[in-house]
């Protein structure tokens, strides 16, 4: 299995087929919506009937084999890409649910895999109290990393920061002092290591200021957020809170770079709007960032002889050949984008992004 870490989306556009094509299979295999093996054997037929060309007999078996022995405790949705006459095959295993597709095509689809990894950026998250603290990084919802940082105070001293039995209260919140500097120090060597893109704290009041005048500045530019989440906050809870802040996060991300866009498109400069436009940059490798509407698909056409991808259709405007329809051209200049080197931002809930066509593109130059 391919952890998401170490999933190479270039690699994977780079795969071609010779032989025979390339088969990309989405496979939705949540448990909540299919509880049996069965089940998922069910929903493979089904999007191996709805494909864009005939599967070749051996990929459909190599997927139904790998769905067979698939352990599905963390797996929600699966991207497989097979191609047999050519000795392809990569497996990527995911913990979110993916809509299910099959297509048949002489390069991969990388479409939805593109929109899921884009929204898999790290998450730190510091809690921390007098004497205790956890150090959690989160892909995607699931921890995949976990430091406590404990230094335990005298038992005479409570959690609180109450002076007790005449310990000495600068002795006292001398160690405290300590245990954030100790805190604010791995915070860094961890996050850095683990390349957490945002930082939430959940850090009481009292002891907020001096850790952030602890963290590094690596940490401290990352920080997003404060929680009401502490130490012995249950896993479940943590994992809840972090799924919405990814989505925050990622929501002021590509709503700042829709903004972006309307301003370029609305004063005539390295944006453009709408579905033609944004094919023609895309092809031209023209485009930095490439934004779409989640959910947008569209027919269009595209040219065999000279690679042009056109809303409309039938004759080519570049060259003049006669163009093929195709049945999602969006998901076919999103692969394209990635080809060539461009962002792809898939946008829920945007509305602004709706108004200028469902699609646009920010231009290198
Ligand atoms: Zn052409």
């Amino acid at each position: 299995m391919t952890v998401l870490a170490d999933v190479d989306v270039r690699k994977l556009a780079e795969l071609r087929g010779g032989a025979g094509p390339i088969v990309t299979c989405y496979l939705d295999v949540d448990g909540r919506h299919h509880a049996r093996v069965e089940d998922c054997h069910i929903e493979l037929d089904r999007a191996l009937s709805a494909a864009n060309g005939s599967v070749p007999p051996e990929d459909a078996r190599r997927l139904r084999d790998h769905l067979s022995t698939l352990d599905r405790s963390n797996v929600r949705g699966v991207a497989l890409f097979s191609g047999a006459d050519d000795g392809i095959w990569a497996a990527v295993h995911l913990p979110i649910a993916v809509r299910s597709r099959v297509v048949v095509n002489n390069a991969p689809a990388l479409a939805q895999l593109e929109a899921v990894l884009a929204e898999s950026e790290r998450v730190g998250l510091v809690l921390c109290d007098r004497q205790r603290a956890r150090l959690l990084v989160f892909e995607l919802g699931q921890v995949i990393e976990a430091v406590d940082v404990d230094d335990d105070l005298p038992r005479d001293v409570d959690t609180v920061g109450h002076r007790d039995h005449g310990e000495p209260t600068a002795h006292t919140e001398e160690m405290v002092a300590q245990h954030v500097r100790r805190v604010a120090r791995r915070a860094f060597e961890v996050f850095e290591q683990r390349g957490v893109r945002h930082v939430v704290l959940g850090v009481p009041d009292a002891l907020v200021a001096e850790l952030e005048s602890d963290l590094h500045p690596y940490v401290r530019e990352r920080v997003r957020e404060r929680t009401h989440l502490r130490v012995d906050t249950p896993a479940g809870e943590l994992r809840e809170y972090v799924l919405a802040a990814e989505h925050r996060f990622e929501a002021t991300r590509t709503g700042a770079l829709v903004d972006l866009l309307r301003q370029e498109v609305h004063r005539g400069g390295k944006g453009l709007a709408g579905l033609a436009a944004s094919l023609e940059a895309v092809v031209d490798s023209r485009a930095e960032h490439l934004l779409v509407s989640e959910g947008y698909s569209d027919t269009g056409w595209h040219c065999a002889t000279c690679g042009m991808l056109a809303a409309v259709g039938r004759s080519c405007p570049r060259c003049g050949s006669e163009m093929s329809a195709v049945p999602d051209v969006v998901e076919d200049v999103i692969d394209l984008a990635l080809q060539h080197g461009c962002s792809v931002e898939v946008c829920p809930d945007a509305a602004d992004l709706d108004v200028l066509g469902r699609i646009g593109v920010l231009l290198r130059f």
